[in-house]
């Protein structure tokens, strides 16, 4: 089953939600990586919320980016969304040893630490709205619940999970996020975290091996939802070679000169993707004359 969003409003009309399944992108984040477990589980949230917040935004063109910023190990966890969904992503110390709360569950909130999140939203106008709070857990869905209550004053429900294999491979990945609309009466907001609470941990739901529709459905079986739209989402990076040179070009006359004195290949990786793209001294010569 390919990754995708499903997007849904319920029938009454007070909340919105969207629902994930990010296996793909998530093992695909891993082999890019090379994250160990503990840094698999924390990039594949951040991965998955970011893809579902982009989808959301609902602005073509448009783009969001979720960086967690800790001082945990990990580091700094980055994702950048298409206004569809598609996601790319990076985290600071893919290979931290193994932190777990009990045996078999991943310690993401240790290995986050304390610090910000931080959301910025390119919404095709001429300044990103940028949005940053302080962590709660670090265990990224509940700060994400508290991001929308505190920064946009949305009352959000949001679930993340990750299930990486014995052989450290991603055996599921997916999530949701549910939002109140105006308007909404109390008594939704019960049902709904009771249903919540019901469904238990996401990544159990996962493992019954559901699509997004059905692990929204799953989570919410007490409403009728109207699906508005499911979307094919991948890991995707925009690099490209085009990019890269005209960041080399960027650095200027003099410090190309000197690359292009020292007769060696260069190597320039992509900090999203595992992509090298390799500039020959007589291709960095022929750069110069360019400028
Ligand atoms: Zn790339």
């Amino acid at each position: 089953m390919g990754d995708q969003i499903v997007r849904a409003i319920s029938e009454e009309g007070c909340f919105k939600a969207a629902a994930i399944l990010s296996t793909g992108i998530v093992e695909r984040a891993r082999q890019i990586h090379k994250t160990l477990p503990t840094a698999t589980a924390a990039l594949g949230r951040v991965l998955t919320a970011a893809s579902m917040m982009g989808n959301m935004q609902k602005i073509e063109d448009g783009s969001l980016t979720l960086q967690i910023r800790g001082d945990g190990p990990l580091g700094t966890l980055l994702a950048v969304s298409d206004a569809a969904g598609n996601v790319r992503g990076y985290v600071d110390n893919p290979q931290i040893s193994l932190l777990e709360k009990y045996r078999g569950k991943l310690d993401v909130g240790a290995a986050v630490g304390k610090g910000t999140m931080t959301v910025i939203r390119d919404l095709r106008m001429k300044e990103p709205y940028v949005g940053t709070i302080d962590l709660v857990s670090g265990e990224i869905a509940e700060d994400v619940t508290n991001y929308f209550a505190r920064s946009e004053q949305i009352p959000t429900a949001c679930a993340l999970g990750v299930l990486v294999d014995l052989d450290q491979s991603v055996k599921a990945a997916g999530g949701y996020l549910i939002q109140m609309l105006p308007g909404a009466p109390d008594s939704v907001i019960g049902r709904i975290e009771e249903d919540i609470r019901r469904a238990g941990a996401v990544t159990g739901v996962l493992s019954r091996g559901l699509d997004a529709e059905g692990l929204l459905r799953a989570v919410l079986p007490d409403f009728s939802l109207e699906i508005l739209e499911t979307t094919p989402v991948e890991y995707r990076c925009y690099c490209s070679r085009e990019r890269v040179t005209a960041t080399l070009i960027s650095l200027g006359r003099k410090e190309l000169r000197e690359i292009a004195d020292e007769g060696r290949d260069i190597h320039i990786g992509c900090q999203f993707c595992d992509a090298d793209y390799v500039f020959t001294p007589s291709e960095i010569g022929e750069l110069l004359k360019t400028i």
